[in-house]
């Protein structure tokens, strides 16, 4: 059994209905998802079908929306920023950062330089 590393309590279920979405597209993957705390993972190789099928959609670098969930720590509400994210934005992980809440449901989250 694989133990989930953002909650550390679940377990890493197989799952074939993960789900992201660029530009409108969804993309429908394979993973495993977290029986705790709702995390999914995915796999690189389908991560990387999904970059490659954007890329031929010409959708790929546009805005992309991962669905994620939140979890709750005792300091409060965390995110986890997607790996792949912070792969492309080069996150180290210690970046300040501004969070700006936009209306009734969006949050922006701005890097600052
Ligand atoms: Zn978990």
């Amino acid at each position: 059994m694989k133990k989930c590393p953002v909650c550390e309590k679940g377990e890493l279920i197989q799952a074939n209905d993960i789900v992201s979405e660029i530009e409108g597209h969804h993309f429908v993957e394979k993973g495993e998802r977290c029986n705790n705390c709702g995390e999914e993972f995915i796999n690189e190789k389908e991560g990387q079908g999904i970059i490659d099928a954007a890329k031929r959609l010409g959708i790929w670098g546009a805005t992309m929306k991962l669905h994620r969930k939140l979890s709750k720590s005792a300091r409060g509400t965390v995110l986890r920023i997607p790996s792949d994210v912070e792969k492309e934005m080069n996150l180290k992980g210690s970046e300040n950062i501004l969070i700006s809440r936009i209306g009734k449901n969006k949050i922006l989250i701005e890097i600052e330089e």
